[in-house]
């Protein structure tokens, strides 16, 4: 588990140590159409499940820290139990993709988690009210995905966490009670959870939804965008209990359709409240 392997070693999708926390660091979902990828490498299986390991681990792997780890803290859920699976789609900075995979899941009798920025809300409120209509869930993912650390700033918190609650909530002209959050870029609970953040969160009734799998540092950052590859991928290592994170992207959207029946068939396809009801720790 060398920390210091870097990439110039890696031949297969994963993550590793050396460079987990620098793609954390550096990780922003692009806002159009990403550029062609980089030639998918090689795929060794057994360099693939080591580094599913190392990435499972990594979200509670020990390091300098004054605090516990993100997913030993109060206030956070990484990891439901089976037979649930969570599944979860971050930004939706590409709505247009979205009817299909919701029409797909509720044929399969599936719900979702989405944590779609604010704006893209405001742009399309139609999209809240067909979210909600679904029976998904909504989470706050803030309301321009800002990054709120290294330093932040409780107003920039406060404003970007309630810009995203007023863009629903205009959208669907009603309250809504939202119970998830999730940090842009994971900023702020990568090695531990970040006080201020976590309090803005909790002043607000909200919990941190993190993840046991993630598809974009697993398999988009590493240049596969093949919606097949992302479907074997679902199909093999996905397990009960897991939290996963998806994207809106269209290799991630076809991916994930593809995969659900298999999905469906073997897991509970439950929103974040379903495997975390508000009445449990
Ligand atoms: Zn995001």
């Amino acid at each position: 588990m060398g920390i210091h392997r870097g990439p110039a070693t890696i031949r297969s999708p994963g993550i590793f140590p050396g460079n987990l926390l620098l793609l954390l660091l550096g990780a922003r979902w692009p806002e159009t159409a990403p550029p062609p990828g980089r030639p998918v490498p090689d795929e060794d299986p057994r360099v693939l499940r080591q580094s599913l390991r190392e990435a499972r681990r990594g979200l509670s792997r020990p390091r300098r820290r004054a605090g516990p780890p993100p997913c030993a803290t109060p206030g956070v859920v990484c990891r439901g139990s089976p037979p649930m699976v969570a599944l979860t789609f971050d930004d939706c900075f590409l709505p247009h993709l979205m009817e299909p995979l919701l029409q797909d899941l509720e044929a399969a009798g599936a719900r979702a988690t989405f944590f779609c920025v604010g704006r893209i809300f405001r742009a399309h409120p139609e999209l809240v009210r067909r979210l909600v209509a679904g029976g998904h869930e909504l989470g706050n993912h803030t309301l321009h995905h800002r990054v709120l650390t290294p330093h932040p700033d409780p107003a920039i918190i406060d404003a970007e966490l309630d810009g995203w609650q007023r863009a629903v909530e205009e959208a669907l002209g009603q309250p809504y009670p939202t119970r998830w959050f999730r940090p842009p870029g994971m900023a702020g609970f990568t090695t531990e959870a970040d006080p201020e953040i976590l309090e803005a969160v909790r002043r607000r009734g909200m919990r941190v939804a993190l993840w046991t799998l993630d598809i974009y540092r697993t398999l988009d950052r590493q240049g596969v965008r093949d919606p097949e590859r992302v479907a074997a991928f679902l199909r093999e290592h996905v397990r009960g209990g897991e939290i996963i994170l998806l994207h809106i992207s269209s290799w991630n959207v076809e991916g994930a359709r593809r995969a659900l029946p298999d999905l469906a068939a073997r897991f509970r396809l439950v929103t974040l409240s379903e495997m975390f009801p508000p009445d449990a720790p």
